[in-house]
């Protein structure tokens, strides 16, 4: 099948396979060109393993320190007609390398917050892996299923107190306007954190310990964006934001609960990047693309690998990483640094129809978008035939 891009609004509905192998082999290739990353997790657990911070952190595992990796997805596999996600067409590169090179490798597809779910964890890593000694929770999802009850919870992108209106990008229309956000209800509120805050993570936790599988001295990270001003209303003071803090709560209750093994849980802030996750947030292809704009000149720009590259080889592998006032690692700050704030807030009040595509760096975000699908990337011919039926065990 010829595959071409299918763009709805923030999500393109089909994806590229050959497309997303090459993007896997452009980070992996960046993983190799370090060198040597010295002592690192060996066993390690990635929830949501299979796009954005999650693939980067599996494959730094995997090809930065050769460790075992299980993964955890929730992907849809192609059919004769129709092709996979973009998710699940970078599992199976990822396994096809890790076979290569000799590692061992294992995605189970499914829903990570369900019971389950779990239990196949526990059960491949009793049967194939032993101790994990190091968890990533990198799970971005609209709705959670409550294991205990049945509930289904979905989550809202709303600010929290009074309703907000900021400049905005629709992507589709080429168009720069005015929206107005409606505040959220205390039950929006509360539904946000039950999906995107720290319960989950606890469970997975309490979940490994049971059945004794966390090593001692096994570290944890969930991922977090903080950002600034700029972003406040509509993320970091929002009823993601609200979700997010929630995490806070749950690694100091982690820490306490299983100090006896010496497990270290670490919310952990990350800049903003092109992910499925972040352009189905508005306000967030305008602020990326000016971000990008403003990073790329001053030559700081950072994806996913460099993010997550410089948090194992500076936090997560260290004795005693340097954190936040509230325990947080941070790799954000190259983003919400004063000056280069102040640099995106100039370009922000000034943006207008007219001048976005001069003043911002669209054309960058709108390659990364598209590369997430497998689309755009350098040296795949699209006009190619290929096979989409591609699975990975
Ligand atoms: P993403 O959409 O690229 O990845 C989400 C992952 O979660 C995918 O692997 C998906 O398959 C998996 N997933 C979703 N629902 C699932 C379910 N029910 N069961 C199993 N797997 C499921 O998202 P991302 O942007 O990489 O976000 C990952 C984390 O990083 C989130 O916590 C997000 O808040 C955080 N973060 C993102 C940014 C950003 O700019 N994108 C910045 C900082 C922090």
């Amino acid at each position: 099948m010829v595959i071409k891009p299918k763009v709805r609004g923030f999500i393109c509905t089909n994806a590229h396979p050959v497309g997303c192998a090459a993007s896997v082999q452009q980070q992996l290739d960046y993983v190799k060109q370090q060198g040597n990353l010295g002592d690192g997790p060996k066993n390690v657990l990635v929830l949501g393993c299979s796009t954005g911070y999650g693939l980067s952190s599996r494959i730094v595992s995997a090809f930065g320190y050769g460790a075992k990796t299980l993964g955890v997805c929730f992907e849809k596999a192609p059919t004769e007609r129709k092709t996979g996600t973009a998710g699940w067409y970078n599992t199976a590169a990822f396994h096809q390398q890790a076979n290569d090179a000799g590692l061992y490798a294992k995605t189970l597809n499914g829903d990570a917050f369900s019971n389950e779910l779990k239990q196949q964890v526990i059960d491949e890593l009793k049967a194939n892996v032993g101790k994990v000694d190091l968890i990533v929770y990198s799970l971005a999802s609209p709705r959670r299923t409550d294991p205990a009850t049945g509930e289904v919870f979905k989550s809202t992108l709303k600010p929290v107190g009074a309703p907000y209106k900021t400049k905005n990008y629709d992507t589709d229309k080429d168009l720069v306007h005015e929206v107005e956000l409606e505040a959220a209800s205390e039950e929006e509120i509360n539904n946000t954190i039950k999906v995107m805050g720290g319960e989950d993570w606890e469970l997975w936790l309490s979940a490994l310990n049971d059945a004794d599988l966390l090593a001692d001295g096994c570290k944890t990270a969930a991922y977090t964006y903080i950002g600034k001003e700029l972003t406040w209303p509509i993320y970091g003071k929002a009823t993601i934001g609200k979700a997010k803090e929630d995490l806070d709560r749950a690694a100091s209750a982690i820490n306490s609960a299983y100090a006896n093994k010496q497990v270290k849980a670490y919310v952990t802030s990350l800049k903003a990047v092109v992910t499925q996750a972040s352009s189905a947030i508005p306000v967030m292809p305008l602020y990326i693309s000016l971000m990008y704009q403003v990073m790329k000149a001053d030559g700081s720009h950072e994806g996913c690998i460099e993010q997550i590259l410089g948090l194992f080889t500076k936090k997560l592998t260290v004795d005693s990483p340097e954190t936040d006032d509230q325990a947080r690692l941070r790799l954000d700050g190259v983003e919400t640094n004063d000056e280069t704030q102040a640099k995106i807030k100039s370009l922000w009040d000034q943006v207008t129809q007219e001048n976005f595509h001069e003043l911002s760096d669209y054309a960058g975000y709108h390659h990364d978008f598209l590369q997430l699908f497998g689309f755009d990337v350098p040296g795949v011919d699209y006009d190619q035939d290929v096979e989409i039926v591609v699975d990975w065990s």
